[in-house]
C-alpha cells in the first residue's frame, strides 16, 4: 500500500495460506488453482453497481449453512492495509431470510464484525441482501471514496458476509456484478458469460474473491501492455471525463517498459495475468493497493496529462505491483490473516514496504517514468527529510513498523516528532544500503536483483500463492547471495535510536546529500501542488492559504513559537502569498533585521519575528567522484526494450 507522506508530495492483501504456522520458504497456498479444488457448494453474491452514483452498492448473497447456532463474519483485517480498517460502519439494509423468512440476528457484543442468527432445522441456505454505502470522505484506503457519477471502484470486502470457522482459501464463491448502462470494467477476475448489463464470473475462493477489485467506468480504456509478454499485462483506467484516457505515446511506453524490466529483476511471474486498475479521479480517495493479479491505483484526474502530477506519482504502479512478488507472493508470516479476523504482525513492514518502496523507486527509473535525475531528487528528497526527523530519538525505526497498525491514520502535524509509517522511506534507504553493500562487497559480480531472483523468483513462474518468510529468512538469502554479517547490520538501522537517516547508500553509491538555494523539479512540482516547503530553511510546510501542514521541532520557526494548523496571515506586513514567503526567506539572507510574520491561532492574533539569515535550502545530491557512480549501474535499464 502507499499513502501520501506529509513532507514530500511523494507519498497494500492477503492470500491466505492452508495451515496457520507453515515452513516458511514453502508454498502454501495455491489460491486461485484452490478455488478449483473447493468441492464445497459456493456462497453467491451478486453486486448492484447502478446506484453507485449516488454512493450505494446493493449486494444479494446466498450463503451455504447447517442449522443450528451461525456466526457471519464481515471482513476486518484488509489485506495490504495492515491494520482493522473494514468499513464495517459503512453497511448497512442487513437482511438475513431463509425459505422466505425473515431471522433475527444480533451483533456480537464484542467483536463488531461478527453477526449471530440461529438457522432453523430444514434451512441449507440464507438469502442476504445489504447495503454498503460508500460516503466516506476522499481520504484513507480503499474504504476512502471510490464512486462518481461515472465510475466505481468495488471491493468484494465491502459487501460479503461468509460463515465462522473456515480460511477464506477454503470459501468458494461465485460473483457477478451488475453495471449502469454503458460502463466497461477491468478485473483479474475471468468473466464467464453476460446477462444485459450484469457480467458472471468464474468461482474463486474468497481470499482471491477479495484480492481482485473490479474497475468500472463510462470513460474507460483498456490497454494491452507488453504483448510479446506472458502472462498478459492490462493497463486498465476508468476516468472522470473522456479526455483524461488519452495517455502520451512516451508514458505507454514505459508502462511497457515496466512489465519487461519487472520481469528481468524478480525472473518470475506470479500471476495468470495482471490488471493495472488505475482510478483517474478528483472524487476517490488517493493511495495505491495491491493485489496478487492486480493494483487499485487511485491517482488524481489529470496524472497522465500533467507532468506535475506524473511525476509525483512516477513510481505508485511500479510499487504496487513490485507487491506482486514482494508481499503477496512472499509475505512475512505475521501479515498473513488467512480469516481477516487474525490480527496481523506488522514487525517485517520494512521489507514488505521498505523493499517494495526501493524497488519501485529503481524500476519507475529503469522503466522510464522517471530519469535518473528525477530519481536522484525524490532520494534527496527523502534522505534529508528522514535526517531531520526529531522523533529518532524516541522511536526507532523498528516501532514504526511494530506499530503500523496505529499510525496509518494518523495527522499529519508533529509528524516529524511522531514519525508516523517511516518504514516506508527509511525501508527505501536501508535496502539501497543493502544493495550498495553487496555490490562493493561481491566487487561488483552481485547486486539486489540476484537477491530478488532468488527469493522473489524461488520456484519459477507459479500461479499466485504465499510463500510466508521470518526475519532469519531474509538473512538467510542475503547470506546466500553475498556472504556479511547481515544480521547486525539490520539490527544496528531497525533496533538503535540513529540521530540520522541512514545514508550508507547514497554514500557508497558515490553521492552526498547537500541543501542547496534551488528546488529541484520534484520539490517544485510539490511546492505547487501544496504550498511552500520551508522545512529545512524555517521549518515550516505551509499550505497555499497559509496555514502551517506542520512545524519542524527545533527549528527557528518552532523556536519562535509556531505550531501546526496556525495560520500566516501577512509577511512583513503585507498579505501571505506563497511568493512573498519565497521572497522573505530569500531576502533573509544578508538582512540584518528579522522576518515579521503576522500569524493567527483559533481566532487570536499575534506577531512573531524570526530571527532567520540563511536564505532558502533545498535538499539535493551532489556527486562525489572518488566514489565509483553505483546509483547509475542502479538505475540502468536491465532490458532492450523494443521500440513500442
Ligand atoms: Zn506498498
Amino acid at each position: 500500500m502507499r499513502r501520501k507522506s506529509s513532507l514530500l508530495a511523494c507519498l497494500v492483501s492477503i492470500l491466505a495460506v492452508t495451515a496457520s504456522h507453515a515452513q516458511t520458504g514453502q508454498p502454501v497456498s495455491a489460491a486461485p488453482s484452490a478455488a478449483t479444488s473447493i468441492t464445497a457448494t459456493p456462497i453467491t453474491v451478486t453486486v448492484d453497481a447502478t446506484d453507485a452514483p449516488r454512493k450505494m452498492l446493493h449486494a444479494h448473497l446466498t450463503i451455504p449453512v447447517q442449522p443450528g447456532d451461525v456466526t457471519l463474519l464481515y471482513p476486518k483485517w484488509i489485506p495490504g492495509e495492515h491494520e482493522p480498517s473494514g468499513p464495517i460502519d459503512n453497511l448497512a439494509g442487513l437482511v438475513i431470510q431463509a425459505n422466505g423468512q425473515t431471522l433475527t440476528w444480533v451483533r456480537d457484543s464484542l467483536n463488531m464484525f461478527a453477526i449471530r442468527l440461529h438457522v432453523p432445522a430444514g434451512v441449507t441456505v440464507l438469502d442476504v441482501r445489504d447495503d454498503f454505502l460508500a460516503t466516506a470522505a476522499a481520504t484513507g484506503f480503499s474504504a476512502g471514496a471510490s464512486t462518481s457519477d461515472n465510475l466505481a471502484m468495488i471491493s468484494w470486502n465491502e459487501v460479503m458476509l461468509y460463515p465462522q470457522g473456515k480460511i477464506a482459501a477454503d470459501i468458494p464463491v461465485t460473483a457477478s456484478v451488475t453495471l449502469p448502462d454503458g460502463w466497461q470494467f477491468g478485473t483479474a477476475l475471468t468473466p464467464t458469460g453476460h446477462e444485459g448489463n450484469t457480467t458472471h464470473f468464474a468461482t474463486v475462493s474468497l481470499e482471491q474473491l477479495i484480492d481482485s477489485p473490479l474497475l468500472s467506468g463510462r470513460y474507460f480504456k483498456e490497454i494491452p501492455l507488453a504483448p510479446e509478454v506472458t502472462p498478459k499485462h492490462y493497463l486498465d483506467l476508468a476516468a472522470d471525463g473522456p479526455e483524461d484516457l488519452a495517455l502520451r505515446p512516451e508514458t505507454v511506453t514505459a508502462f511497457n517498459n515496466l512489465v519487461r524490466e519487472a520481469g528481468a529483476l524478480y525472473a518470475s511471474r506470479h500471476y495468470t495475468s495482471y490488471h493495472f486498475l488505475v482510478t483517474l479521479s478528483d472524487q476517490v480517495a488517493h493511495f495505491g493497493l495491491e493485489h496478487h493479479q492486480s493494483s487499485d491505483d487511485r491517482v488524481r484526474e489529470k496524472t497522465f496529462l500533467q507532468p506535475d502530477l506524473l511525476l509525483l506519482e512516477g513510481d505508485l504502479l511500479p510499487h504496487e505491483y513490485t507487491h506482486s512478488w514482494n508481499g503477496k507472493y512472499r509475505r512475512p508470516e505475521g501479515l498473513l490473516s488467512p480469516d481477516y479476523q487474525t490480527p496481523m504482525r506488522g514487525d517485517l513492514l520494512w521489507v514488505y514496504e521498505g523493499l517494495t518502496e526501493y524497488l519501485g523507486g529503481v524500476l519507475a527509473t529503469r522503466s522510464g517514468i522517471w530519469t535518473e535525475q528525477e530519481y536522484h531528487e525524490e532520494l534527496a528528497d527523502t534522505a534529508a527529510m528522514l535526517n531531520a526527523r526529531p522523533g529518532r530519538a524516541w522511536r526507532n525505526l523498528q516501532d514504526t513498523a511494530t506499530a503500523a497498525q496505529i499510525l496509518y491514520e494518523t495527522s499529519d502535524q508533529w509528524d516529524n516528532w511522531r514519525r508516523s509509517v517511516d518504514f516506508y522511506p527509511e525501508g527505501q534507504m536501508l535496502w539501497l544500503d543493502v544493495d550498495t553493500v553487496i555490490r562493493k562487497q561481491s566487487h561488483d559480480k552481485k547486486s539486489i536483483d540476484d537477491f530478488c531472483a532468488r527469493f522473489h523468483g524461488l520456484g519459477g513462474n507459479t500461479a499466485p500463492k504465499v510463500v510466508p518468510y521470518t526475519f532469519d529468512d531474509i538473512v538467510s538469502n542475503l547470506n546466500a547471495v553475498q556472504p556479511y554479517d547481515w544480521a547486525d547490520f539490520l539490527h544496528e538501522r531497525l533496533d538503535r535510536k540513529i540521530p540520522h537517516a541512514p545514508m550508507g547508500g547514497i554514500e557508497q553509491g558515490g553521492y552526498q546529500l547537500v541543501l542547496t538555494d534551488t528546488p529541484n523539479s520534484m520539490m517544485r512540482a510539490s511546492e505547487t501542488l501544496h504550498g511552500v516547503n520551508s522545512w529545512y530553511s524555517l521549518g515550516l510546510l505551509v499550505n497555499h492559504k497559509g496555514v502551517l501542514r506542520d512545524v519542524l521541532m527545533d527549528s527557528v520557526a518552532y523556536k519562535a513559537g509556531l505550531g501546526p494548523g496556525m495560520k500566516i496571515v501577512a509577511v512583513n506586513s503585507r498579505a501571505f502569498t506563497d511568493d512573498r514567503l519565497h521572497e522573505a526567506i530569500r531576502d533573509s539572507k544578508g538582512s540584518k533585521s528579522p522576518m515579521q510574520l503576522i500569524v493567527e491561532n483559533t481566532g487570536y492574533f499575534r506577531v512573531v519575528n524570526i530571527d532567520y539569515h540563511g536564505g532558502e535550502r533545498y535538499p539535493a545530491l551532489q556527486r562525489v567522484s572518488s566514489t565509483p557512480d553505483l546509483l547509475d549501474e542502479i538505475l540502468t535499464p536491465r532490458t532492450t526494450a523494443p521500440k513500442n
